[in-house]
């Protein structure tokens, strides 16, 4: 184990895996990727052409290794390789008019450099905000449990609130909200849900790049088509205006209310703040068509051999941004290479290792879901809609932008959760001379920000897998440089893609550990849970008997 840990090269480390250890292929990998990734699948968005080439590559892989359709079921009993998602589709259709009146002055708003507003999906076509009071309402949180309310008693219904990002403890790193972690409350996804349940009119999240943990840039891209799972009540569930407001703006609007926006940050941070009117109204108007569409998951399944009902889940998403405005170099295409063509090629070569070898005892699922960068939506949706029963699915392990730079000496999982899925990678891990690093930045929220959240809501145990942030080459240092050059210059940009001067080895590691635990998973009667103080283990205890 010590010469592992010693291990200063790549060639060592591989060298020293175990003379067992699956076989995965390289060029294969790197070949899914630079084809996923390539211009001519359009940016792979949800419910364009884009997606059809997706999914059409997706399940002739799937057909090819040996896999069966296992997404929706036919009329005449068989399955189809997908499954439907269907979502509402909202797209402005003229640019937004947004101004803001600060001391009886009007100021215009530019869209995607002041305010960052997203096409509207709360059913309507046409939404106009006339004078609308904006209301300073801290980090937008009401946490019973954890005695704290931002809101207090002060209705905010018709008012549009403007809210920081994170939640109220990330500045001091530590409190009542998980210290520097980010809680769900952080979540600029749950800051929209409570100012729907107000019955605010709008809501805006201040953007600041490190709280939210990404650039402007990131929020300003592609804000003229919103997606959302079909819902009887949209109004219910979003304000008509939902978007970002630009950090400066920000200041602007706190100076003419006479406090800083530092001072209305600490504020903030305490547990006796209450909403604050800026003296200030913001006009929208804000015009769209919706239609419904139909996304898709990718579904390919290898029944057990002896116990076909239980399901163990490999997830990764395979939609990315589409197209969009040019960047400096020109390029419209956001070809999503690490974010998750890479995801996808480690998916298709671990089903083909199983495949090559037989399966497992368990059903193994090869979930390949839509709609990611739109909120989760195809987890979400496979979440509402399961293929086959969540009591009796073992586990879900979801891969997405695996590290392309070579191998680490560890591993990760995104978010700070515990649970018995844990404690068998990092054994696995151990086994493999690596060992487990908790997430680098809790802040970040990234557990939230995972197609494994959604199974994980539903009390399946589920882990988002992360390649580790200690480089055999170049150790922490390395990985830290390359994590925020991803961040700053990759990241959701038409940058992010194929490179011939990747090192997969590091992938191919990864997945000889994911191999690992599936196997010994896949053949064992475990059923791994939460641990006891999560909060998804009660949701899973609730159907203990399915697993009798
Ligand atoms: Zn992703």
């Amino acid at each position: 184990m010590i010469r592992l840990l010693a291990a200063t090269s790549a060639i060592a480390l591989v060298a020293s895996v175990p003379a067992a250890a699956q076989e995965f292929s390289i060029e294969r990998i790197d070949q899914h990727i630079r084809t996923i990734s390539d211009d001519w699948f359009e940016g792979r968005a949800p419910g364009t052409p884009g997606e059809d080439k997706t999914v059409a590559y997706l399940s002739g892989a799937f057909a090819s290794i040996g896999l069966q359709p296992g997404g929706d079921l036919r009329e005449d009993g068989s399955r189809a390789w997908t499954q439907d998602v269907i979502l509402n589709r909202s797209t402005m259709t003229q640019p937004p008019q947004l101004s803001i009146t600060i001391d009886g002055e009007e100021v215009a708003m530019v869209q995607d450099q002041d305010l960052a507003v997203r096409a509207p999906v709360n059913g309507m076509a046409r939404v106009e905000l006339d004078d609308v009071p904006l209301v300073f309402a801290g980090y937008g949180t009401h946490a019973p449990e954890r005695d704290w309310s931002d809101f207090g008693d002060v209705d905010v219904t018709g008012k549009v609130i403007v809210v920081l990002v994170n939640d109220p403890d990330f500045e001091g790193g530590e409190g009542d909200f998980g210290g520097e972690a980010m809680t769900y409350y952080g979540r600029w996804t749950y800051k929209y849900e409570e100012a729907a349940r107000r019955g605010a009119a709008g809501v805006l999240v201040i953007h600041e790049t490190e709280p939210a943990s990404y650039p402007w840039g990131v929020i300003s891209n592609g804000n003229d088509v919103t997606l959302d799972i079909v819902r009887e009540d949209p109004g219910a569930a979003h304000t008509a205006l939902q978007g970002w407001m630009h950090v400066d703006v920000a200041s602007r609007l706190f100076e003419a209310a006479g406090i800083s926006y530092e001072e209305a940050k600490a504020m903030a941070q305490r547990r006796d703040f209450r909403p604050m009117e800026l003296g200030a109204t913001i006009d929208a108007t804000l015009v769209s068509e919706s239609e419904h569409i139909a996304a898709m998951n990718v579904v390919g399944i290898l029944p057990g051999t002896t116990r076909p009902d239980e399901h163990i889940l490999f997830t990764g998403h395979h939609d990315h941004l589409g197209t969009g405005e040019p960047d400096e170099t020109g390029d419209t295409i956001y070809n999503g290479a690490i974010d998750n063509a890479a995801g996808l090629a480690f998916m298709i070569e671990m089903a083909r290792a199983f495949a090559e070898n037989g399966g497992t005892e368990r059903s193994l699922v090869f979930l390949a879901v839509g709609a990611e960068e739109s909120g989760l939506l195809g987890a979400r949706y496979y979440a509402a809609n399961p293929l086959y029963p969540l009591e009796t699915t073992v586990g879900v392990l979801n891969v997405d932008g695996p590290g392309v730079h070579g191998p680490t000496r560890d591993f990760s999982i995104s978010g700070s959760a515990r649970l018995g899925l844990l404690d068998i990678l990092t054994e696995e891990a151990a086994a493999r001379g690596r060992s487990y690093s908790a997430d680098p930045n809790p802040a970040a929220g990234s557990f939230f920000r995972s197609d494994h959240f959604p199974f994980a809501q539903a009390g399946v145990p589920a882990v988002s897998f992360r390649s580790g942030s200690d480089m055999v080459e170049g150790g922490t240092e390395r990985a830290a440089e390359i994590a925020a050059t991803y961040a700053a210059e990759y990241y959701h940009q038409q940058s992010d893609e194929w490179s011939p001067d990747w090192d997969l080895t590091g992938i191919v590691n990864d997945a000889q550990l994911i191999y690992g635990v599936a196997e010994r998973l896949g053949n064992s009667t475990e059923w791994p849970n939460w641990s006891e103080d999560s909060e998804f283990r009660a949701r899973r205890d609730a159907s203990a008997d399915a697993r009798d």
